[in-house]
């Protein structure tokens, strides 16, 4: 799989709902959403199923589709912030993970929150540890 399917999942994974609500208005929408689920459930190819979903939010007028979903522009934008914690990236040497390492998903633990679900298995985010 390549880093640019493995990034597109990861965006599916961590906004399922999101992007689901965006399809709702679409007829057929969230059937497109649900191909790149029964791909992956199946094992199989997902870079079509991914760019059939990437243009069709597209053409709902973001112009970066699914990459409009996320979150990379708020870590970019914080990083800029902490100018005195250059090279301080992340506050912490744990991630998490997606459970079959599927996707590109990473989650920073946050001692208020539970780990969150993979989309894609159903279960939690596992922790990795870096060193
Ligand atoms: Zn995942």
């Amino acid at each position: 799989m390549s880093e640019d399917t493995r990034k597109r999942l990861g965006i599916v994974c961590e906004h399922t709902d999101a992007i689901r609500t965006r399809l709702g208005g679409v007829h057929s929408g969230p059937a497109l959403l649900d191909a790149v689920f029964e791909c992956a459930r199946r094992g199989q190819d997902l870079t079509e199923p991914l760019n059939t979903l990437h243009k069709s939010l597209s053409a709902l007028g973001d112009t970066r589709g699914l990459l409009g979903f996320s979150s990379d522009d708020r870590y970019t934008g914080s990083r800029d912030l902490h100018v005195a914690g250059a090279g301080a990236l992340r506050p912490s040497d744990d991630s998490y993970e997606c459970p079959q390492g599927r996707c590109s998903r990473v989650w920073e633990p946050n001692p208020s929150e539970e780990p969150p679900t993979c989309s894609f298995d159903d279960r939690p985010l596992h922790l990795k540890q870096r060193r």
